[in-house]
């Protein structure tokens, strides 16, 4: 376990000297495998959702050709953000191990904090303009879906 963590670290620590990105690094393991691995790369791929993790995940989910992450781990050198765990929820592993903690990452100029504020309020309350605009087509991508015979339910 500790290996699979020194090697999300590392991913961290090249990501910085290569200017690749921010200082984040992630692995996915399954059944003792490394099957996925991300770097930041917000400002290398003008990206702001390219998280270590979020890309870990994309890159598991490619190689393995699923859509789901059962039975396997992420190792992150860092304390997932809110979105990232989102993106770790939808994905579903079985673990997640952090090396620092978002405190760590605040420190280094990485707050997170600000998002989970937000997210405790009201849609109507938040810094950035969230409401519904009901149209009179609003439920018809479910209605879609209900009724489809084909899809793919996650
Ligand atoms: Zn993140």
């Amino acid at each position: 376990m500790e290996n699979f963590m020194k090697m999300a670290i590392q991913a961290a620590v090249d990501n910085v000297s290569e200017n690749h990105g921010g200082p984040f690094g992630a692995v996915v393991v399954k059944e003792g495998k490394i099957v996925g691995i991300g770097r930041n790369e917000v400002t290398s791929s003008n990206d702001p959702t390219a998280h270590a993790e979020i890309q870990a995940i994309r890159s598991a989910c490619a190689n393995l050709g699923t859509f789901q992450l059962e039975d396997c781990e992420i190792y992150s050198s860092c304390e997932p953000c809110p979105m990232c765990m989102g993106a770790i929820f939808w994905a579903r592993p079985t673990a997640v191990y952090f090396a620092s903690t978002k405190e760590d990452a605040a420190a280094a100029g990485f707050d997170d904090q600000f998002i989970y504020e937000q997210l405790a309020l009201a849609a109507g309350e938040r810094q950035i303009i969230m409401k519904q605009l009901f149209v009179q087509e609003s439920q018809d991508p479910f209605q879609a879906w209900v009724s489809s015979l084909t899809k793919i339910t996650y």
